[in-house]
């Protein structure tokens, strides 16, 4: 048998010398746009096919080989190929571009703007040096009750009804990370260091600005999450410090220890959506069915086409997931391994929220540059479909018994709320690092601001004697790798809670509201794609505290246990 042939950059290079060398008129442009786009969606569709292969199967040696030659022989060069045409159409004068393309032009002048010749070596150090930290923390072990356990397995202790064992296994995985933070402060010291440097050559005064431009970040301003800072600050912080007083009282606890948050706070077992990949995807086509005859069609069409790839075979990686698209094909694609958790739950809804955008704005006459949002508009497609589908947890049609369903709700609210406090954390954290730290900063200075940072956010919980493994709380793979982005997430749950929050007055109104700001791709402003979403994009503290009582009202008033 003989294998497909492997595409090479010759597949697409002809194409893109054509588009890069034929009479440009301003005339010409829409049609010779329309061109590129398809150029590029025929090469991501190669690349989201062979990833989609690769993943299926990691034991795949040629799917792996095939994909990393793709990667590393035809990607810089469609890169480069792709420069060239930026660079002619931004050198077109005569062009005045339709609303449609004004988002693209906006984000391709910024590129250009922040093109330095002197930072790409700069770059690809930083790229492998922030591989380090995968290299330094990938091989840690904790030791639990004399057993060795890999980090995720001493984490899934903390899940546990034993209390002895969950201060056991926090303490073995704390102990471990404890072992690499030198070597990690060194790390981050080069790194910080390195980033200033490319700041510096792009003609910025702090790297902070320069993330902010890099990361497109044209409608907020440094000074907008620091307004949300506060208001995180004053509204998000004191319902979690009730739920976490709740939590520690169904304890029966004096204070509650850094390895009593995650337990069910009652002792009940897991919860246990269902029992088959079957049976899974059998409940969430009904779920989405329900909330939209359109979206349903739509899951039901990935699922006939072999395009949700759930299944928990063995070879695949566990906890890795992510929805992808095929713009040819015209599908979206999930992957995931579903073990039967309440987590696969909002997996699949969070996924197919990202997988209605795709569609939405991917089909054959959108623009390749207009598919998705924004980050943070693109979260808010995904987080509100985790939203919108909580009504429809409940038996007979959803996944969970009447007290089950409430109890995943409820622990969707304390993870959202997690996420507020400690998305803020880190950006203050990171925005002080980048804008405001000394020259000569040191791993202590940086150890203290991470715990002033973390008090601020942090209230409910008993560090007491463990103040040493909290200072290293800023050692994740987000500092080291994606500097300055976490925020996005935070602005992205403003907009979902507020599509929410719509829905209780009127879900049809909501949903059809939802679906328009969809369908925009990635065309608007985020102020736009969020008022099209019947949302406001805010920062301010009315605003999150009208979300937070709305929250508030859906685990029950304080006390409400007796
Ligand atoms: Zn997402």
């Amino acid at each position: 048998m003989t294998a497909a042939p492997m595409p090479t950059w010759n597949t697409f290079a002809r194409r893109y010398e054509t588009l890069a060398t034929e009479p440009l008129e301003v005339s010409d442009i829409p049609a010779w746009l329309t061109r590129w786009s398809d150029l590029e969606k025929d090469v991501m569709e190669v690349s989201a096919q062979l990833m989609r292969a690769k993943d299926a199967d990691p034991t795949d040696q040629a799917a792996e080989q095939a994909f990393m030659q793709f990667v590393q022989a035809v990607q810089p060069e469609v890169r480069r190929a792709g420069q060239r045409l930026k660079d002619r159409l931004l050198a077109q004068t005569g062009w005045v571009p339709q609303a449609e393309h004004q988002q693209m032009l906006r984000r391709l002048q910024n590129e250009a703007a922040l093109y330095r010749e002197e930072n790409l070596a700069l770059l690809s150090e930083l790229t492998t040096l922030a591989n380090d930290f995968n290299k330094i923390t990938g091989a840690l072990r904790a030791q639990v009750n004399g057993e060795e356990l890999t980090l995720p397995q001493a984490q899934r202790l903390l899940l546990g009804e034993d209390r002895a064992q969950r201060d056991a296994a926090w303490r073995g995985i704390a102990q471990a990370n404890l072992q690499v933070a030198p070597q990690l402060d060194a790390l981050f010291l080069k790194l910080l260091s390195l980033r200033r440097q490319v700041a510096g050559n792009a003609g910025f005064e702090t790297y902070r600005d320069y993330a902010w431009r890099a990361l497109n970040r044209f409608d907020y301003t440094p000074a907008d999450t620091q307004e949300l800072h506060r208001a995180i600050e004053e509204e998000v912080v004191p319902l979690q410090a009730r739920l976490n007083d709740e939590r520690r009282q169904q304890l029966g606890l004096e204070t509650l220890r850094p390895w009593d948050t995650q337990a069910d706070p009652l002792g009940r077992p897991a919860l246990q959506p269902f029992s088959s990949t079957e049976e899974y995807l059998d409940i969430g086509a009904r779920m989405f069915a329900q909330l939209d005859p359109d979206l349903g069609a739509q899951f039901t069409a990935m699922r006939a086409g072999s395009y949700l790839d759930l299944e928990p075979r063995p070879e695949k990686v566990p906890g890795y997931g992510y929805c992808n698209f095929l713009p040819r094909t015209v599908s979206p694609y999930i992957y995931w391994s579903a073990v039967g958790s309440d987590i696969d739950v909002r997996v699949l809804m969070h996924e197919a929220g990202h997988a209605f955008h795709f569609l939405a704005s991917g089909q054959p006459e959108d623009l390749v540059w207009n598919l998705m949002a924004p980050i943070e508009f693109a979260e808010v497609a995904s987080q509100a479909m985790e939203l919108l589908t909580l009504p429809l947890l409940e038996k007979p049609l959803g996944y969970y018994a009447s007290e089950d369903a409430a109890r995943a709700r409820h622990d969707k609210i304390e993870t959202v709320l997690r996420q507020f406090t400690s998305q803020a954390t880190g950006d203050a954290f990171q925005q002080w690092l980048y804008s405001e730290a000394p020259e000569d900063v040191t791993a202590e200075q940086i150890d203290a601001r991470w715990l002033a940072d973390s008090a601020r956010f942090g209230v409910g919980v008993d560090w007491q004697g463990l103040e040493d493994v909290r200072a290293k709380g800023w050692q994740f793979i987000h500092i080291f790798a994606i500097p300055l982005y976490l925020i996005e997430y935070s602005l992205a749950w403003i907009g979902a809670l507020q599509v929410w929050q719509s829905a209780q007055q009127n879900p049809e109104a909501a949903l059809q509201q939802y679906k328009a700001a969809l369908a925009l791709g990635n065309t608007r402003p985020l102020p736009e794609l969020f008022q099209a979403a019947g949302a406001r994009f805010a920062f301010d503290g009315e605003t999150l505290g009208t979300l937070m009582a709305l929250l508030a009202e859906q685990v029950g008033q304080p006390g409400g246990s007796d």
